[in-house]
């Protein structure tokens, strides 16, 4: 046996993979590493895992359930047109992802957080890859739901965005992530149960631009882990662009 399967087995019987929903135990050879399989079991993944896929809105991103072949713009976007330019999402928030999203945000579990970079930066490589993009920015989170917390759970999902850009490339990026840019200086309600306009009104005012010229004539990509409404996303895109950002699109983990 090659030293590297001498590492697995070991690791397997240190570390043998669970489903962080129930429990049990799943056999590392049926699944591929760093996917939702690795994490769940047969019977928890029933929900299903739903990767958004050719038809969506080419603004909202929303998935189309319908014949069209060719992405457009949906009715709500006709309509409505959002502040943000575009959105991209990398699946449709419902089944397991539903039950996956805490165990990242507030629990921070390992694995979960490696199926979820591995499966922003695919995205992020689908629609971006070619795509003109100056900075990358985690929505912020407030200082002290920060300490709570302990990490932002949107900056988790990029962290290693430019490591991970070098391997594919072999070259850096030629955009930037920027943490520091924007700050979110209110401390908002949890958006449960709140309406559109009750989700408007709570993040009123939420955000700060901190460090305007480094946002001045900027194509910015906005990180979330989930874009329901939009209200986050798109308040701070507003922010952003009244204070001289080009273009403000947002990359999220699952939309509804
Ligand atoms: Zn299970
Ligand atoms: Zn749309």
């Amino acid at each position: 046996m090659k030293l590297k399967n001498y590492i697995r087995v070991f690791e397997q019987l240190l570390y043998p993979l669970k489903c962080l929903k129930c429990g049990v135990y799943i056999d590392p050879d049926t699944v591929k590493p760093h996917t939702m399989e690795a994490c769940f079991c047969d019977h928890c993944m029933e929900p299903g895992f739903y990767p958004i896929d050719t038809p969506f809105c080419i603004k909202c991103g929303v998935q189309f359930y319908n014949n069209f072949s060719e992405n457009h713009v949906c009715e709500v976007c006709l309509k409505t047109p959002l502040t943000l330019d575009r959105v991209r999402a990398a699946a449709e928030y419902k089944g397991i992802i539903k039950d996956a999203i805490p165990l990242f945000k507030y629990h921070s579990k390992l694995s979960v957080t490696k199926v979820f970079e591995h499966l922003l930066f695919q995205t992020f490589l689908r629609h971006y890859a070619i795509s003109r993009i100056d900075l990358i920015m985690p929505v912020p989170l407030h200082k002290k739901k920060l300490r709570e917390r302990g990490f932002n759970q949107a900056f988790l999902l990029i962290r290693n965005f430019v490591k991970r850009y070098q391997q594919v490339f072999e070259q850096s990026p030629l955009w930037e992530i920027d943490t520091i840019a924007l700050a979110r200086i209110k401390k908002t309600q949890p958006q449960t149960g709140f309406d559109i306009e009750q989700r408007k009104s709570n993040l009123k005012n939420a955000f700060k631009v901190v460090n305007q010229k480094t946002i001045e004539n900027k194509h910015i990509l906005l990180i979330d882990d989930v874009f329901t409404t939009g209200a986050t996303c798109n308040e701070a895109a507003r922010v952003l662009l009244k204070h001289g950002a080009k273009k403000v699109d947002a990359l999220v983990l699952a939309r509804t």
